[in-house]
């Protein structure tokens, strides 16, 4: 059995995690945490996901997380995830992290930690994003000259973080297609006088609306065609069903640093 505990047991992708460890025959969910200030703390956290009681009490101390488990799901905030990623390398604790809106910093930091431990780390956990992350570096690589590369992205009005940690990530893949670093070709804020689109930019444009778990279109404009690549995601289950293949996997490879595209090879 591999024993998983769940930091932001009460939030939307927290609870989503629960269900799917509980469907599962060869984990056992052995924690759940939350904010200190969480209307959740001293919670049943099978109760808060809706699956009945399971024993497991949503607590504020980040420690026990990692003192019972083999691996750690984290879908939580930046700042959070950057602290257990800490505590899961003094632990000895592998983890997989799917928290978004990490600063290029935040992310180097993550890395170094990672030295000490295993972490898998993805702004989207599920395989169709995967897979399309691929296809839009292979497309971006053979629409040069003359196309423009658009990132659309639609998400539930709660999201905090803007362009989503997928369509950021949809971005890096086209830019690597190119040969380009994304940061020397984004275009995020377009308003008033803006000039003319210029050759080899990518654009990014968001939508925030009702509860769509998330839709992603990577549009590509030729002249007088169009490409266009796009996934949408129905329910969340699919981002923790991925989580979980995850887990799986991190727990039997060695230290280092992963992302979705190590677990569907692994
Ligand atoms: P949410 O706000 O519903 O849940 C986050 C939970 O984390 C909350 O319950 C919050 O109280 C808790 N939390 C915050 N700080 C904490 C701390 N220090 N210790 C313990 N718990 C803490 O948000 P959500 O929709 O579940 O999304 C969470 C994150 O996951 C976001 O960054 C989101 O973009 C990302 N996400 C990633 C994927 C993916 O596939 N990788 C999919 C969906 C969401």
């Amino acid at each position: 059995m591999i024993k998983i505990a769940i930091p932001g047991g009460a939030g939307r992708m927290g609870s989503m995690l629960i269900r799917a460890i509980a469907a599962a025959p060869d984990l056992e969910f052995v924690a759940a945490t939350d904010r200190p200030d969480s209307p959740f703390i001293g919670r049943d956290a099978g109760e808060v996901a809706q699956i009945g009681a399971n024993g497991v009490i949503i607590g504020s101390d980040p420690e026990t997380l990692f003192a019972t488990a083999d691996v750690v799901i984290d879908f939580t905030s930046p700042a959070a995830s950057l602290h257990h990623a800490t505590l899961a390398a003094a632990h000895g604790c592998a983890m997989v992290i799917g928290t978004t809106g990490l600063s290029a910093d935040e992310e180097a930091r993550l890395k170094t930690t990672a030295k000490n431990s295993t972490i898998v780390y993805c702004a989207n956990t599920s395989v169709g994003v995967t897979l399309l992350t691929q296809l839009v570096e292979d497309v971006a690589a053979k629409l040069t000259d003359g196309w423009d590369i658009e990132i659309l992205e639609t998400h539930h009005h709660h999201k905090v973080d803007a362009p989503s940690g997928t369509a950021l990530a949809l971005g890096k893949a086209a830019a690597k297609g190119r040969g380009v670093e994304l940061d020397d070709v984004a275009d995020m804020v377009r308003k008033g006088q803006t000039g003319a689109r210029k050759p080899g930019d990518i654009g990014f444009a968001v939508l925030r609306g009702g509860d769509v778990a998330g839709e992603h279109s990577v549009i590509f404009y030729g002249e007088s065609e169009r490409v266009e690549i796009s996934h949408r995601a129905t329910d969340r289950a699919i981002f923790a069903r991925g989580a979980v293949r995850a887990a799986r996997f991190a727990v039997a490879v060695a230290n280092g640093f992963y992302d979705m595209t190590d677990v569907l090879k692994g």
